[in-house]
């Protein structure tokens, strides 16, 4: 169990949520927030409802996170205390995970810093970058420096299933696992990087190669989970390794009575990887012996992220604030939070 006293840096598992302001559309069709983050661990939804008499009232629901950010904070204070404490995990060998997770619009690949469209954004501000400017850091300090660590870092998306190459012109990949359950992306592209700003080139790289032939802007990318992963090796062998996941928006999951076979196709996988994800991490956070990694490629692929002693998971939830969001918004965080 987890208890709210333990230093961020003990916690194998940590669950956070995040609220993004309302935006210049939100603001203009005077959509009012229902979103109020009281104390750092909590979040308060206040969602109008309407009495047999047709008065209106404020129905509130408390959640409980290890951290609640309001529409305050900066990305690198959500780094600060997310994904920060992790970046050590992989110097000590281990494994480590950070998630976005939210509907389409609420902040994923903002936070993460993975959107390089150059006008909302810029890369070198986000959690990608930060995490990896904090590995040279790292990497550079006496206790690390006559390790002989390597960086390499790579990108890849996974959509309706398959595994594709961010870093490679999106090729497709096969994913194998071996009798002894290690799971390994066939092909995948690992680039050595020797600073930040290498890795900001990747990132701006794989970006643009996950955005490139979508017809509308956001419509594919919010179908796909996109993994960042920084890898230390130690003359060619394993020694740690971060992902750091863009999940598809969760909204997508939904889709399953569509019209269009193909979105409805898509819509299951989307549900059955974010329920498997769930339940892994749940698994994990109890100390369970079965984890069903193999419901979902994107389980299957982070497998060996997930467990190993010395492995460390954070989960960011993202929150639209507005009202017309609020079902959505639930959902996020009944998907996560502490009490249900
Ligand atoms: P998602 O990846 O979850 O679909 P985006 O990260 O693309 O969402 O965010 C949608 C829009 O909202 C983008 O224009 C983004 O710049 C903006 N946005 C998201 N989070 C914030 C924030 N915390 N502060 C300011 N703008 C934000
Ligand atoms: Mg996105």
């Amino acid at each position: 169990p987890i208890s709210m006293n333990d230093p961020i840096e003990e916690r194998r598992i940590c669950v956070c949520v995040r609220k993004r302001p309302l935006n210049k559309q939100e603001l203009h069709k005077k959509e009012c927030d229902v979103i109020t983050v009281p104390s750092k661990c909590v979040l308060l939804v206040h969602e109008p409802k309407l009495k047999v008499d047709l008065t209106k009232y404020l129905e509130t629901q408390a959640f409980r996170f290890d951290f609640s950010f309001d529409e305050t904070a900066s990305n690198e204070v959500v780094y600060r205390f997310t994904a920060r404490p992790l970046v050590q995990t992989i110097f000590e060998g281990g494994k480590a995970t950070c998630f976005a997770y939210g509907q389409t619009g609420s902040g994923k690949t903002h936070t993460m810093g993975g959107d390089f469209s150059g006008k909302t954004q810029n890369v070198s501000k986000g959690i990608y970058a930060f995490a990896s400017r904090d590995v040279f850091v790292l990497q550079s300090q006496p206790r690390y420096r006559n390790q002989d660590l390597e960086v390499y870092v790579t990108f890849f998306e996974i959509y309706n299933g398959k595994v594709f190459d961010l870093l490679n012109k999106k090729a497709k990949l096969r994913v194998l696992e071996d009798g002894k359950q290690q799971v390994q992306v066939v092909g995948l592209q690992e680039r050595q990087v020797s600073c930040a700003d290498d890795v900001i080139r990747m990132i701006e790289m794989g970006s643009a190669c996950r955005t490139s032939g979508q017809t509308f802007a956001n419509s594919s990318s919010s179908r796909s989970h996109a993994c960042f992963q920084i890898i230390l090796r130690r003359r060619g062998k394993l020694h740690g390794k971060f992902s750091l996941v863009d999940l598809a928006g969760n909204e997508r999951g939904a889709d399953t009575s569509s019209a269009d076979r193909q979105t409805r196709m898509e819509g299951a996988e989307i549900n059955k990887s974010l329920l498997a994800l769930k339940e892994c991490i749940r698994a994990l956070g109890q100390n369970k012996s079965h984890t069903p990694f193999r419901e979902s490629k994107l389980t299957q692929v982070l497998r060996d992220s997930f467990i190993g002693a010395n492995s460390r998971t954070c989960m960011i939830a993202m929150i639209s604030p507005g009202m017309s969001s609020c079902e959505y918004t639930l959902n996020t965080l009944r998907y996560l939070s502490k009490e249900e």
